[in-house]
């Protein structure tokens, strides 16, 4: 039985790549410093996974910055604005041009934007979106992947090249010239995929992977032909390959005929996400076709459970037989941190739930180990059965109160006492807030300074007593400033925070931290997501101290601050032993209460940030109510408690609402704040149209950009959003929180801010 792993991770256990590739850019170290950290960390993850006793040990899944870069590298995709550069340098190979596209070029009298950059499938995992226009001519530009095989070889390693599959590359990107087709851009990128492919032959590779992806995704009949036609192109073409075609993050469902007809010799399944597909995989593989079982998580940080694994295995083996079966992990390990080995602080880790887990370098070992059992070993599964039915029982894991309280839920809890209208009027009452309210998202500028307080609270080298003292300062100053500004309600500025889900998690029972376990987010920024193991509970409140000192330094409300519940999921590693609802509507207990506690300390005004909403659908339609359903009930659950004139407000930072609007409105937050300006309230024609009843803040200013909006183009952007909406209903601020914003920059914004709404106020008052 052979053993596969898709990818692995890349950064360095010691993020050595993110360090080697920050000091390059830098210009602190040379690129031949750069190639050599490269070098060596390819080298470790090879000798890794040899040592564990892989058998298909990927090659080219290291990348400097991103593999689908990589790719457009490889296949000459370069977007026409980098022709300038391109002819400047002596080879295109060069790794200057790679970085440009990446992270854009501001040198030598060019001003490149880099490529734009969006999340993977649904990791948190960003890439390089391929841009495809009509200036393109597609050649094998880089031979990365075949001198990556090559120096493995030199090694004494056979490695399985990995390349992203053409159908999933073409669909991955974008097409920028309304001319150019799906069609005739594959006419143009085949030749050069055969290029590739025969290149690698050439050089000894055996095995192939082609990551295909998109046959997990929703797919039209005519992309089910393209990939027909493809990969019959390919086999005549090249008829001695042995190709493996990788499939993830989704059962292939629908496409599951398309995949088995291409003429390939292995195909990979996902059987974490998706284990009821075996069986029908099973029924229908052609008989030449040996079968990849991703059994192993590639997306979390658990311990495998042998005996699930084994009986798939086992079911597989009985239907194909042993020799056309690899036990693999589900996807590539590249979204898993490195190794649990690391984590040598009980403080930080206790023993018990470290026991539980495993990271990329431990599930290379369950690979084999249950490659080893299924072929008659048995030495490993006893330990696995016994760390297994230890945390099936741990009370660490299991609090009975939690889970009556999650069985207790019903519409009441979450329902608001009365419709929407109702509260605007009492809240108009209440709060007595002019047309166009003023406010922001909730974070206020993070300086060296306030980072540095954290750090030192954290180490102990500052006393408790003296961090709440010069936190409290930094607040009061705020204050005082929004005061000055005329901002109409008031936040406390989040200085306490150092990122908006470890906050919360680090307070709640049932969530943990790692010292090492960092993961990829994009290029050389690496995450370290909390990780929540058990029940989840609020045993103190968690932000009421700083919000009720804020709100005693003003008469205007003070907004209170809160992560929602799918947010807190989303960002964190999850149990995998309960339905991801179940945790989430413990999350949203917790959030609750901390609500209800907000309320009883005097906050009238609360937000519950859930900016992970739409990140968080399925990627397949079919499942999209499903989820929706429970995490609009989730908010709802967190927020409903409170009183009429108690106004209720969320946050979300991303433009695509068309297909959820329905969703949103049922959340039924008395005002959503949302990103806007960037695409010129294009999406308030969303809530427009869907005549959205509540409150909308539609964001006026830009933060991802240091650049000062005027007043004028803040106003007009009101003007074109009291054309669509009531303008009882609109509130006036920036797109996002400020925290990675200056002090200078983010007070003259918001004095334009103001400015735009008090003239808008006035502009309703002339009609
Ligand atoms: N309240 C958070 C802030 O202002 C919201 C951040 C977010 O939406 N990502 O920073
Ligand atoms: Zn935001």
């Amino acid at each position: 039985m052979l053993t596969n792993v898709p990818g692995y991770p890349r950064i360095g256990s010691g993020r050595e790549l993110k360090k080697a590739n920050e000091a390059y850019w830098a210009g602190t170290a040379s690129l031949e410093k750069l190639q050599l950290t490269a070098r060596q960390l390819r080298r470790q993850n090879w000798e890794a996974m040899q040592q564990a006793g892989i058998d298909l040990i990927p090659s080219n899944d290291f990348s400097y910055y991103d593999q689908v870069l990589d790719m457009c590298l490889m296949t000459g995709t370069i977007p026409a604005r980098f022709k300038p550069l391109l002819e400047r340098l002596a080879s295109p190979q060069s790794l200057e041009l790679y970085f440009a596209m990446a992270r854009g070029y501001q040198k030598n009298g060019l001003d490149i934007t880099a490529m734009e950059m969006t999340k993977w499938f649904d990791t948190n995992y960003h890439y390089l979106v391929p841009e495809f226009d009509t200036t393109q001519q597609y050649r094998l530009l880089s031979h990365k992947c075949v001198e990556e095989f090559r120096e493995a070889k030199s090694l004494g390693i056979h490695t399985k090249p990995v390349i992203i599959g053409p159908l999933t590359f073409l669909l991955l990107g974008k097409i920028k010239d309304h001319s150019l087709h799906l069609h005739s851009l594959l006419e143009q990128l085949l030749p050069v995929y055969l290029q590739l492919l025969t290149a690698l032959q050439e050089a000894g590779a055996t095995w192939i992977q082609i990551d295909e992806p998109y046959l997990a995704m929703d797919l039209n009949p005519a992309i089910h032909q393209l990939y027909i036609n493809t990969y019959n192109r390919i086999h005549q073409a090249i008829p001695g390959l042995q190709l493996l075609i990788a499939t993830y993050f989704d059962a292939l469902g629908d496409n599951l005929a398309t995949a088995l007809q291409l003429p390939v010799q292995a195909l990979h399944i996902d059987l974490v996400r998706a284990p009821q597909q075996l069986t029908t995989v099973l029924q229908q593989l052609p008989a030449g076709m040996q079968l990849s079982l991703g059994v192993v998580d590639g997306r979390n940080i658990w311990k495998n459970d042998y005996q699930l694994s084994l009986a798939l295995i086992n079911e597989a083996v009985q239907a194909i037989g042993q020799d056309r079966v690899w036990i693999s992990s589900a996807c590539s390990l590249l979204h898993t941190p490195y190794d649990l080995d690391l984590e040598q602080d009980e403080q930080v880790l206790t023993r018990e739930i470290k026991h539980w887990m495993a990271f990329a370098k431990q599930k290379l070992h369950e690979i084999a180990d249950l490659a080893q059992i299924a072929t008659g070993n048995n030495t490993s599964l006893a330990a696995n059965m016994a760390a297994m039915q230890a945390k099936q029982h741990s009370p660490l894991i299991h609090k009975p109160a939690v889970k009556a309280r999650v069985a207790a839920l019903d519409e009441s809890h979450a329902t608001r006492k009365s419709p929407f209208h109702v509260r605007q009027e009492s809240q108009e009452v209440a709060f007595q807030l002019p047309l166009f309210p003023t406010t922001t998202i909730g974070s206020f500028p993070q300086t060296a300074e306030i980072r540095q307080l954290r750090a030192q609270l954290k180490k102990g080298t500052i006393s408790s007593e003296e961090y709440h003292q010069r936190i409290k300062a930094a607040i009061a100053e705020t204050v005082k400033w929004q005061e000055s500004l005329h901002l109409d309600v008031l936040v406390h500025g989040e200085f306490e925070r150092n990122d908006m889900v470890e906050y919360f998690g680090e307070q709640l029972e049932g969530f943990v931290f790692t010292q090492n376990g960092w993961v990829q987010s994009y290029g050389s920024r690496c995450v370290k997501p909390p990780i929540i193991y058990g029940d989840v509970q609020r045993t103190h409140p968690m932000t009421v101290a700083w919000s009720s000192y804020a709100q005693s330094l003003t008469k205007k409300p003070m907004k209170g601050m809160l992560t929602g519940p799918v947010t807190i999921l989303q960002w964190s590693f999850v149990r995998n032993d309960q339905p991801r609802a179940d945790t989430t509507f413990q999350i949203a207990l917790a959030i609750r209460d901390e609500v209800s506690d907000l309320e009883k300390a005097g906050i009238r005004v609360i937000q519950v940030d859930e900016p992970a909403v739409r990140e968080g659908l399925p990627l397949r339609r079919a499942n999209w109510d499903a989820y929706l359903q429970w995490a609009v009930q989730a908010f709802r659950i967190a927020v409903c408690s409170v009183l009429d004139d108690t106004q209720i407000h969320t946050h979300m930072c991303y433009a695509e609402f068309n297909d959820i609007i329905d969703s949103i409105a049922a959340m039924d937050a008395d005002v959503i704040t949302i990103e806007t300006s960037r695409s010129q309230m294009e999406l308030l024609e969303a809530f427009a149209r869907f005549k959205y009843p509540n409150e909308i803040g539609p964001g006026v200013y830009d933060i991802h950009s240091p650049r000062v909006p005027t007043v004028e183009e803040m106003s007009s952007l009101l003007q074109k959003a009291s054309t669509l909406l009531p303008a009882r209903n609109i509130w006036v601020n920036p797109d996002c929180g400020l925290k990675t914003r200056n002090w200078p920059e983010t007070e003259q914004s918001l004095r334009n801010m103001v400015a735009a709404a008090v003239q808008s106020r006035s502009a309703v008052l002339v009609n």
